[in-house]
């Protein structure tokens, strides 16, 4: 092929190519390389004839890597807005010098086309940059809202458990804290192989302060007591676990018994000094039952009960007493454990049996009612107090099963004197727990339906703390069953303190006065007066009269005197089984028909 022939092939090719000698000059370039610099007159010029210094510094620089010997492929702005894809390759040119072929492989749009996709390829590209900037701070924003979120959501669950696990009254810990700080703490001592010390105290004469001082001294003193406890420095952990009864968690090292017992003294000599408001003083002291972990058990619940037991051995010495538990208490503990298995058994089998004491009317002179009192007998132990097992079931949360094994028994036995007219009520004992547990008053109303009982014969006796809680469903329970007929007798009054506001709050028909009252009179003359008041009041809220344990012929007299609606004590009759209260229910008819035949004949 002549060089003719080959030009032409290169001219006839659509892609830009050209030559340039060792001093850059072009010194050939085709048809699409001319149209592409817009020049015809190329030949013998150079770069700088329509590129700009900095550009044609670039171009020389690569050329010169080609004139020695290197293929190179760049892509370069070889106009205003116009890039090439270039390669070039070196040659030796015919006088022997080195020279280059370059072909410029991507033919580029015109100057404005490419402009405009550069434009656009700007204006997309910022706005793409736009659109992440914008995702990024709206999901920097999101993230920064779900962290606050999650910060609150852990801040609302810590005060959810703080309050869960605080007593509202004292601010302490409550059951559940103490519950969980003993779990903790065991967990901690077992880690690093420490020991603590469980400690149960019970403050004495608590009800006492009550009754005299009123509940707002009462608060004040459990108030000030824990306030004390929390400020003696490295304590683990105090408890209010209901009433006056609190907990406190030690830890104590390798600390010997006896140098605890020293500690604990000096925690109690500091927290039991008088409480004061702004003219009363009252005088706190408390017992202190303790036991050491791991030394004395391993197991939590064995160790409260070890603690409990302590505590109970302590308070039987005295007021202000301070006991370890020991081995040999375990026996006790067998009791505990002995009665509180029997009353399971026992209530599961409905093995709790009824006694009754009649309630005489003063002004018919016979027994109008009768009181239904809760009697067990545990196989092995003999009989068991009502107070000892009614505290035992109230702790186990039996005390409603109790209850109701009673209301069943006296809706048996005693249906049939009612229905016959023998006596007007009978009359059941309702713990606090009883009356603030929910559906309390519905299961009640069934079981008369169950026994086809009017409600118009039932009474129930409820104590004072029943309703001073305010629990909203103790009321509804009360106002439930007083809509459906049944009588409400407040019991024990003036035994504690005595809360007149209960009577106007609710439904009571009946004020039984406590036997305390009576009994002590002779020392108290002024004791009357109250008594007289009390009546007066009952009578103006239209509730009747009950005077409790009435035991002797003078204080019969007396309370008759004083306006009592009716009697109940030893001297009318000691609570009792059926088969006698059938007997004196029946001569309780033939002493009236006496009284009325001499009152006929004069
Ligand atoms: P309470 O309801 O005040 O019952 C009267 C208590 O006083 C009875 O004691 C009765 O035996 C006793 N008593 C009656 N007259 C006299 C008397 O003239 N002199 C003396 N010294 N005492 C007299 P009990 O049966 O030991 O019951 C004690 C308490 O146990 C009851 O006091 C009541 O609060 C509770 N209780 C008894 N049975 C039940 C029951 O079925 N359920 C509930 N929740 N508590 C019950
Ligand atoms: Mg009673
Ligand atoms: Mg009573």
């Amino acid at each position: 092929m002549t060089s003719m022939e080959i030009r032409r092939v290169l001219d006839a090719l659509p892609l830009p190519v050209f030559a340039k000698a060792a001093d850059h000059s072009w010194i050939y370039g085709n048809q699409a390389f001319a149209d592409l610099i817009g020049l015809d007159d190329f030949i013998g010029r150079d770069d700088t004839t329509i590129f700009n210094e900095e550009q044609v510094d670039i171009f020389w620089r690569e050329d010169d890597l080609v004139f020695g010997g290197e293929t190179s492929t760049s892509f370069e702005e070889i106009g205003e807005g116009t890039f090439a894809l270039t390669r070039k390759f070196p040659i030796t040119l015919e006088d022997g010098k080195p020279g280059l072929i370059g072909l410029i492989i991507e033919a580029v749009a015109s100057p404005e086309d490419l402009r405009k996709t550069r434009s656009d390829f700007k204006s997309a590209q910022a706005q793409s940059n736009l659109l992440l900037s914008q995702l990024q701070s709206r999901a920097d924003g999101h993230a920064r809202q779900y962290e606050q979120r999650l910060r609150n959501l852990e801040r609302e669950r810590e005060t959810a458990q703080s309050l869960a696990h605080t007593d509202p009254l004292t601010k302490v810990r409550n059951r559940l804290g103490f519950q969980a700080d003993l779990q903790s703490l065991s967990k901690r001592c077992d880690k690093m192989s420490g020991s603590f010390t469980l400690v149960f105290i019970d403050l004495d004469d608590f009800k006492h302060i009550n009754d005299t001082f009123g509940h707002q001294m009462g608060d004040r003193v459990l108030c000030q007591v824990a306030e004390r406890f929390n400020s003696l420095g490295p304590i683990f952990s105090v408890s209010r676990l209901g009433g006056d009864e609190f907990a406190v968690l030690l830890e104590c090292g390798g600390q010997p018994t006896h140098e605890v017992k020293e500690r604990l003294r000096g925690m109690a000599d500091l927290v039991f000094r008088p409480v004061t408001d702004f003219k009363r003083e009252v005088d706190a002291s408390g017992s202190l039952g303790y036991t050491r972990y791991p030394f004395d058990t391993k197991n939590l619940s064995e160790l409260k009960r070890y603690a409990d037991l302590a505590l109970m051995k302590a308070k039987k010495v005295g007021k202000g007493h301070i006991r370890k538990f020991e081995a040999s208490d375990h026996s006790d503990d067998l009791r505990l454990r002995q009665l509180e298995t029997g009353l399971r058994t026992a209530i599961d089998r409905q093995d709790i049996s009824a006694v009754y004491q009649p309630i005489f009317d003063t002004s018919e002179g016979h027994i109008q009612g009768v009181e239904v009192l809760a009697r067990w007998t545990h196989p092995a132990l003999g009989v068991i107090s009502p107070e000892e097992f009614i505290f035992i079931a109230g702790r186990l949360g039996l005390l409603v099963h109790v209850d109701q094994i009673v209301l069943k028994r006296a809706c048996r036995e005693l249906g049939p004197f009612i229905q016959s007219g023998s006596i007007e009520y009978f009359s059941v004992n309702a713990s606090p727990s009883d009356v603030a547990s929910l559906g309390y008053a519905t299961n009640f109303l069934a079981t008369l339906r169950e026994y086809r009982i009017d409600p118009g014969t039932v009474l129930i006796e409820i104590i004072e703390t029943a309703v001073m809680e305010k629990s909203r469903t103790a009321r509804s329970n009360l106002e439930q069953l007083s809509a459906a007929g049944i009588r409400i007798a407040l019991d024990d009054f003036g035994r504690g303190y005595a809360n007149y506001r209960t009577l106007l709050d609710l439904p009571i028909n009946v004020l039984k006065v406590d036997r305390s009252l009576i009994s002590t009179i002779t020392d108290r003359p002024h004791l009357i007066d109250f008594l007289v008041s009390i009546i007066h009041m009952a009578k103006a809220l239209g509730a009747s009269t009950v005077c409790e344990g009435i035991e002797t012929e003078e204080e019969k007299i007396l309370a008759e005197t004083l306006g009592f609606d009716a009697l109940q004590g030893f001297l009318i009759s000691r609570p009792v089984g059926l088969a006698r209260l059938r007997t004196a229910i029946e001569l309780n008819g033939e002493e009236q028909a006496l009284v009325e035949q001499q009152r006929r004949t004069g």
